[in-house]
């Protein structure tokens, strides 16, 4: 299935796409969807008002979850491309519910920074929460995957040791545009290609099994300090190529359109505008 949270003229709902459009869902996001225990009978559900994609807004997959859980350094090229030592365990840092956006919304440069740079990362949801998950049982808890953009301010990102002001930054990152569940894909999503590209050239391209700490890894480390609960999102790092570790340096500029693609997940397009203030 491929489920989405989106807005649309009668306000907002969760979503279950068909042949016909996008078929409406009795709840206000995924997360209240998740929610429930049988959730996957419940998105499946026949009949109903349907909504032409054309005429929906997607939302971020999960727009209020519990916890937005992310992590750095994840890829290996990724982090020799940064002159970092390896971690010696998950690398871990969170995110807000209002640094999320859309998978088609703008993108508005920080006020504060010229310094935007790019970074594609696969998405997982978590369908059934739990603590002190085993690695060997945790895919049975993931609910599915999304593509999603950990947009990052690099300088503000380097101010200190601690990177949330520079990741957590409202409206940056992108996830969606569909929850696409787990059955569909190999599990834990490994092999899958992922990449994005600013103005149509490819600017990063990898693929989903080079993760250094693979998503049941990441599900046992987290839920080994922390309840996961149901429509919780956990970025899974990016791979090597990003503009701040180029010679010379890259970023973004208003007017650059950012696409975002995890291989039959999706692909999500970005425009990048100038700051609101
Ligand atoms: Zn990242």
């Amino acid at each position: 299935m491929r489920l989405a949270s989106i807005a649309y003229a009668g306000g907002e709902a969760a979503a279950r796409l068909t042949e016909a459009g996008l078929l409406l869902l009795p709840y206000r996001d995924l997360g209240e969807l998740l929610a429930h225990e049988d959730w996957r009978e419940l998105a499946a559900a026949e009949g109903g008002e349907v909504v032409a994609v054309a005429d929906a807004t997607f939302l971020p997959v999960v727009p209020r979850p519990d916890k937005i859980i992310c992590l750095g350094r994840n890829y290996a090229e990724h982090v020799a491309e940064t002159g970092s030592d390896l971690p010696q365990h998950p690398m871990l840092f969170t995110k807000f519910r209002a640094s999320l956006t859309g998978a088609y919304d703008e993108v508005a440069m920080p006020g504060a920074s010229d310094r935007l740079d790019w970074e594609a990362e696969l998405v997982v949801v978590i369908g059934t929460g739990g603590r002190d998950i085993a690695k060997a049982n945790a895919l049975s808890h993931v609910a599915g995957y999304a593509v999603s953009q950990d947009l990052s301010v690099r300088d503000w990102q380097r101010h200190t040791p601690q990177w949330l002001p520079g990741k957590a930054w409202e409206g940056l990152t992108p996830v969606g545009p569909y929850l696409v569940t787990d059955d569909e894909l190999p599990p834990g999503a490994v092999g899958l290609e992922i990449g994005c590209k600013v103005d149509g050239v490819v600017m990063q391209k990898s693929t989903t099994d080079k993760m250094i700490y693979d998503i049941p890894t990441v599900i046992e480390y987290v839920s080994t300090f922390i309840s996961l609960e149901p429509g919780d999102v956990i970025l899974t790092g990016t791979p090597d190529g990003v503009g701040n570790a180029r010679d010379p340096k890259i970023f973004l500029e208003p007017g650059q359109v950012l696409e975002t693609w995890v291989e039959r997940v999706g692909e999500m397009r970005n425009l990048v505008v100038e700051a609101a203030r």
